[in-house]
C-alpha cells in the first residue's frame, strides 16, 4: 500500500503546525510574580535635593587636572550637609581626592556585602542656550527635575544617600555591610575612580554579593510586539578594539598615477571589513534576552521565539537588518577616521584608517584582530592595535541575585516586563566585574524614545514620580538582599534564609 505524496505532506504539515503550538504553549513567562510595594513617602525636600546637586558643575575633562576640583569639593560638602544621617551612620573614604565609597557595616559580618554605584562626574554642555532651564541652574518644573546630570548619573548618586538616609532614619540596620561606591570620572573611563574603589576594596578582602550600577533603565515603547514597559538589566558590557590600517610608501605625482595608490588600499581594507563583519549569533546575552521578552509578546513574535530550532537562521537575519538589535548580536565593525593627502596634485605617501570594533562577549581582543589579519591578508599594509579592552565577564541571569534584581525591579515598578542585556557602551561597573560576580547595571528610570536623546543631549530631566522609584528600588535591595540567605562559607546552598526565600522560578 502506498500513500498519496499530498495527503504525506499535509500529514507533515500538521505535524509541524501541531509541534510549533505545543512549544509556543509551553514557553512559560520568565517573569517572577511579585505582590508591589508602595513607594515610601517621599519629604517633599527630596526633590530640591536632587535640583540642588545639579547645580555643582562636576564636569568631566579628558585630562584629570583641568576639572574644576572646587566644584568637585564642594559637592562632597553638600552631600555632608544633605544627608546627615548617612555621614553619622557610614564611614567614609575618600579614593583619589574625588571618588568617595561610604561603608554602612552590616550587623552579620559573615553575610557579604552589597555595592551601590554612581557618578556623579557630567558631560560638558555644549549648547547651553539651547536649554529651555540653564542646564546647571536646577529648576523643577511640572514634575520635573531639569539639569545636567538629571539622568547620568547624578539622578542615581543622590537617590542612593536619599534611601539610605531613609532607612536609617527607619532604624533599619543592614545584616550584609552596604557600600555606596561614588566615581567622579565615569564619563571618561573610571581609571582613577571607580577602577581605584575596586582596586580599594580587593586590597580589603571585599568581594561584594552583587554590585549594582547604571547601564539599563525601564525602556517605554522600545521593544516591538511588548505592550508593557520594558526594564533592562546590562549583565555585561562589550569589549573594545580599535585598529589604525595604514599603507606607507606609495606616494608620486597626481598626473601619473601609480597603478595602486595608498588611499586605494586602505578604502579596500576597509571596505572589506564593513563587507565581511564578524558573525552574527543569538547565543549570549541577547538569546536571553529575547527568553525573558518573547513570552510577553503577541502571539506572531512568541511562535516565533518559542521555535528557534526552525526560525533561529531568520530571526538571525531579522535583527541585523537594524542597527540597534545588529549591535546586540555581533561585534560591530565602525569605520571612525579616515586620512590621507596634503595637497590636491599629490598622490599621498601615507593613507591611515582607524576601525572600532565592540566586542560581544563570546569574542576577544585577539578574535577580532585575527579576524582582520585575515581578510587582509593579502593587501600592503601594517595594521596597529590601539585602545583595547576585553569585554566583562557575564553575570548570571538565571541565579538568585539576577531574581533578586527582578523582583525588586517589578516590586517597585508595578506591571514592568524586566530582562537581562548586554550593554553596547561602557560603564564604571566594568571595573567592578573583577571583584564580584554579580555586576547588575540597571536604576528605574523610565526611558523614551525622546529622552534617551536628553542624555549626553539638551533638556537633560527626570521626573518625580521616577525619583521616587528609584529611591524605593534602592531602599528595597538592600532589604532583599538581607533577606536572602547565601552567606559565604555556605557554599552557596540554600542555607539558613530568613522568611524571603527564593520564589520557585516559573520558566
Ligand atoms: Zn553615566
Amino acid at each position: 500500500m502506498s500513500l498519496d505524496p499530498l495527503l504525506l505532506a499535509g500529514l507533515a504539515l500538521l505535524v509541524l503546525l501541531a509541534v510549533l503550538a505545543i512549544r509556543t504553549a509551553m514557553f512559560r513567562t520568565r517573569q517572577v510574580a511579585v505582590r508591589g510595594i508602595d513607594a515610601p513617602d517621599l519629604d517633599p525636600e527630596a526633590p530640591r535635593r536632587l535640583a540642588r546637586a545639579l547645580q555643582f558643575k562636576t564636569i568631566t575633562q579628558r585630562d584629570p587636572s583641568e576639572i574644576d576640583a572646587d566644584a568637585y569639593r564642594a559637592y562632597r560638602e553638600y552631600l555632608e550637609e544633605a544627608f546627615p544621617k548617612v555621614h553619622d551612620a557610614m564611614d567614609r573614604t575618600e579614593i583619589n581626592e574625588h571618588s568617595i565609597l561610604y561603608r554602612w557595616e552590616g550587623t552579620d559580618s559573615d553575610s557579604g556585602s552589597v555595592v551601590l554605584a554612581a557618578h556623579y562626574d557630567v558631560v560638558p554642555v555644549d549648547a547651553p542656550d539651547q536649554w529651555d532651564h540653564g542646564p546647571f541652574d536646577g529648576v523643577i518644573e511640572d514634575d520635573f527635575v531639569y539639569g545636567r546630570g538629571a539622568l547620568d548619573d547624578k539622578a542615581s548618586a543622590i537617590a542612593l544617600f536619599e534611601s539610605m538616609e531613609m532607612l536609617i532614619a527607619a532604624g533599619y540596620s543592614p545584616r550584609r555591610t552596604v557600600y555606596l561606591a561614588i566615581g567622579h570620572d565615569e564619563e571618561v573611563g573610571g581609571e582613577d575612580g571607580a577602577a581605584a574603589i575596586a582596586d580599594y576594596l580587593e586590597q580589603h578582602g571585599v568581594s561584594p554579593s552583587v554590585v549594582i550600577d547604571e547601564g539599563g533603565a525601564i525602556t517605554v515603547g522600545a521593544v516591538p510586539d511588548v505592550s508593557e514597559p520594558v526594564a533592562l538589566v546590562g549583565v555585561a558590557e562589550k569589549g573594545y578594539l580599535s585598529v589604525e590600517i595604514r599603507a606607507d610608501g606609495m606616494g608620486g605625482h597626481s598626473s601619473i598615477p601609480p597603478e595602486q595608490t595608498s588611499i586605494d588600499v586602505v578604502t579596500t581594507a576597509v571596505q572589506r571589513l564593513r563587507d565581511n563583519p564578524l558573525r552574527a549569533s543569538l547565543s549570549g546575552v541577547t538569546g536571553e534576552t529575547l527568553q525573558f521578552i518573547a513570552p510577553e509578546m503577541g502571539p506572531a513574535g512568541k511562535t516565533a521565539f518559542a521555535n528557534l530550532w526552525l526560525l533561529r537562521g531568520l530571526i538571525t537575519w531579522a535583527l541585523t537588518k537594524d542597527p540597534t538589535t545588529d549591535a546586540a548580536i555581533r561585534t560591530t565593525t565602525a569605520p571612525t577616521i579616515l586620512d590621507a593627502g596634503v595637497k590636491d596634485n599629490v598622490v599621498p605617501s601615507t593613507a591611515r584608517a582607524v576601525v572600532n570594533f565592540r566586542i560581544r562577549p563570546s569574542e576577544s581582543v585577539k578574535d577580532v584582530m585575527d579576524h582582520v589579519r585575515s581578510q587582509l591578508s593579502d593587501l600592503p599594509i601594517t595594521l596597529h592595535p590601539q585602545q583595547q579592552g576585553e569585554p566583562t565577564r557575564v553575570s548570571p541571569m538565571n541565579d538568585e541575585w539576577f531574581d533578586l534584581v527582578q523582583r525588586t525591579i517589578r516590586e517597585v515598578a508595578d506591571g514592568v516586563v524586566v530582562a537581562p542585556f548586554l550593554v553596547p557602551g561602557t560603564t564604571d561597573s566594568r571595573h567592578y566585574a573583577s571583584i564580584s560576580e554579580h555586576v547588575y547595571r540597571f536604576a528605574p528610570f523610565r526611558l523614551t524614545e525622546d529622552d534617551k536623546h536628553r542624555i549626553h543631549g539638551i533638556n537633560e530631566r527626570i521626573s518625580i514620580s521616577c525619583y521616587r522609584t528609584m529611591i524605593a528600588y534602592y531602599m528595597q535591595i538592600v532589604r532583599n538582599a538581607d533577606a536572602l540567605g547565601d552567606a559565604p562559607g555556605s557554599d552557596g546552598a540554600a542555607s539558613e534564609a530568613p522568611e524571603v526565600t527564593a520564589h520557585e522560578r516559573s520558566a
